[in-house]
């Protein structure tokens, strides 16, 4: 695996215009790592389809650090860009004025080191290809989410993703152990260690974690691996409302401890959809009901009583009143059918056409008077609407989307009105209106009003001291324009 050369001071990229960056780029890149015109088109959108203008090219280099001291150069912004499955429109260029550089020809992965439990990756790894390299050395990287088909570890990192198995493992800055980023001047900084101890200063390697490209461009990473799992235990749950739904995953993180690695729930506005559908898609239970939660316990040893435990646990949901029914998966067929209904969810409501998408994460205990709150905000401002939260149970992590009413087109200009009040809503009760994807070009004004002034202006300050000439993601995550930024 090739590491980056520093070009800080290289002479290669003396450039005024962007004509000469052009031509420079398309020279030292070569056909294949340099397209332009109708070629970016497959990279210009967001996966939304909402964001995205025609940019100046896209850079698929094999080193990025040349790339990013031309652009600087240049006065072109540069937009890194992984699998653009992100949902904040912050891989796309905001200005034709920009490259996105994609790292979809960095893909090298390294040799797993099972003693210390770690694999160094380049960014352009596809998550999905790094499960299946890791399945023959008994070792998983535990981060799984409904677009691992596509997202790509630096975007992974950008958004410092969280996933379906957070709840146990983390999120992407718990996984990542050392990182290699190219800065936005060109100089590269090799922070590749393979520690989990280290407090030699500054936490920069989670600096870079939920940056979303603004302070750099990662370009590998060692990444911290787990022992696979020998044993699994499933359960598609219901539950007769939210509330106990909630009170169910409070008895099963105490009853299960540290061997559930997976609550989520939808509910059945969801199912609906998602059958209407997807028509390969069955329903495996008798009967539908009001919640649904799946859980999975997992073990590195076959000799701990998973399912004994599921089962108890199941019983005693029951003869509490928060579980109404449930089935335990009895085959990996069985397992891979309850998670897709959960990881369908997305799908179903996207087929349904027109969506407004909200991910809020609230204290884990609140997740329940949230969506009570919420409906009754939603239901005001448009009546009708169809409500469909789905998501991470165990960390209060909330995608709250929504349908417009049956027959009824758009949601015309109540869409921000709603994101906002959602956003106070969430925020008043200790969480947050970005859980997991970021703020991107979607949420800034979000932040803006949510966010309190010193947080803002720490991030401001941030980035004007590792990118003052705001070559980077300009436009996401943080208001770069310099009045904005007070040292008061
Ligand atoms: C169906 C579906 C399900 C999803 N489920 C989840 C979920 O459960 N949990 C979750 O967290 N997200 C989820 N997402 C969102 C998305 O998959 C994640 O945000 C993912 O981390 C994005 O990875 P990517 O490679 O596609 O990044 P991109 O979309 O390409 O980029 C995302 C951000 O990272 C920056 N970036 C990309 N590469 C680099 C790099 N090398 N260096 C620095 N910055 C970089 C970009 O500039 C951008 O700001 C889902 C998306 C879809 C479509």
């Amino acid at each position: 695996m090739q590491q980056e050369k520093n070009a800080a001071g290289s002479r290669t990229t003396d450039l005024v215009s962007m004509s000469d960056l052009t031509v420079t780029l398309s020279g030292f890149l070569g056909t294949k790592g340099w397209l332009s015109g109708l070629d970016t088109r497959p990279y210009a959108r967001d996966w939304l389809d909402r964001f995205g203008v025609e940019p100046l090219g896209v850079a698929r280099p094999t080193g990025t650090a040349e790339v990013v001291k031309a652009c600087g150069k240049a006065g072109v912004a540069v937009v890194p860009q992984g699998g653009n499955t992100g949902l904040c429109g912050a891989a796309v260029a905001g200005l034709p004025n920009a490259v996105i550089l994609s790292l979809s020809r960095m893909t090298a992965i390294g040799q797993p080191d099972p003693d210390t439990g770690s694999i160094p990756v380049e960014a352009g790894v596809v998550l999905a290809t790094l499960h299946e390299a890791l399945e023959p050395h008994g070792l998983i990287f535990p981060m799984h989410l409904g677009a691992e088909g596509s997202a790509r570890i630096g975007g992974l990192i950008g958004t410092n993703a969280g996933g379906s198995h957070a709840l146990r493992y983390g999120m992407m800055h718990d996984l990542v152990l050392g990182l290699e980023v190219v800065l936005p001047d060109g100089t590269v900084w090799n922070g590749l260690r393979a520690v989990q101890k280290d407090n030699a200063g500054y936490q920069l390697r989670r600096l870079f974690c939920g940056a979303e490209g603004t302070l750099g461009v990662v370009t590998r990473a060692i990444l911290k691996l787990h022992p696979a799992p020998r044993q699994r235990a499933t359960a598609l749950v219901v539950a007769p409302d939210f509330a106990a739904a909630v009170a169910f995953g409070t008895f099963l993180r105490h009853e299960a401890g540290e061997f559930l690695s997976g609550l989520e729930f939808f509910c059945d506005l969801g199912v609906g959809l998602a059958l209407k559908h997807l028509p390969d898609l069955a329903f495996p239970l008798e009967k539908r009901g009001a919640v649904y939660m799946l859980v999975e316990l997992t073990c590195g040893s076959p000799r701990v009583p998973l399912d004994e435990i599921l089962g108890f646990s199941l019983e005693q949901g029951m003869e509490q009143g928060l579980v109404t029914d449930g089935a335990l998966a009895m085959s990996d067929a069985h397992r891979a059918h309850f998670w897709r209904l959960r990881e369908e969810q997305p799908e179903g409501q996207r087929l349904e056409g027109e969506q407004l998408k909200h991910n809020i994460s609230v204290p884990p205990g609140k997740l329940a008077e949230f969506i009570a709150a919420a409906e009754a905000i939603c239901a005001g401002m448009l009546p009708g609407v169809r409500i469909n939260p789905f998501g991470h149970l165990g960390d209060g992590n909330i995608h709250y989307n929504l349908t417009p009413p049956e027959g009824v087109a758009g949601f015309g200009g109540e869409a921000g009105e709603i994101g906002q009040a959602l956003a106070a809503l969430a925020t008043e009760m200790g969480g947050s209106f970005a859980a997991e994807h970021g703020l991107g070009r979607a949420k800034i004004a979000l932040a803006d009003r949510h966010r309190s002034r010193v947080e803002r202006d720490l991030m401001a300050r941030l980035k004007a001291t590792l990118d003052p000439s705001a070559v980077m993601n300009p436009g996401v995550l943080v208001d770069s324009r310099p009045q904005r930024i007070s040292f008061e």
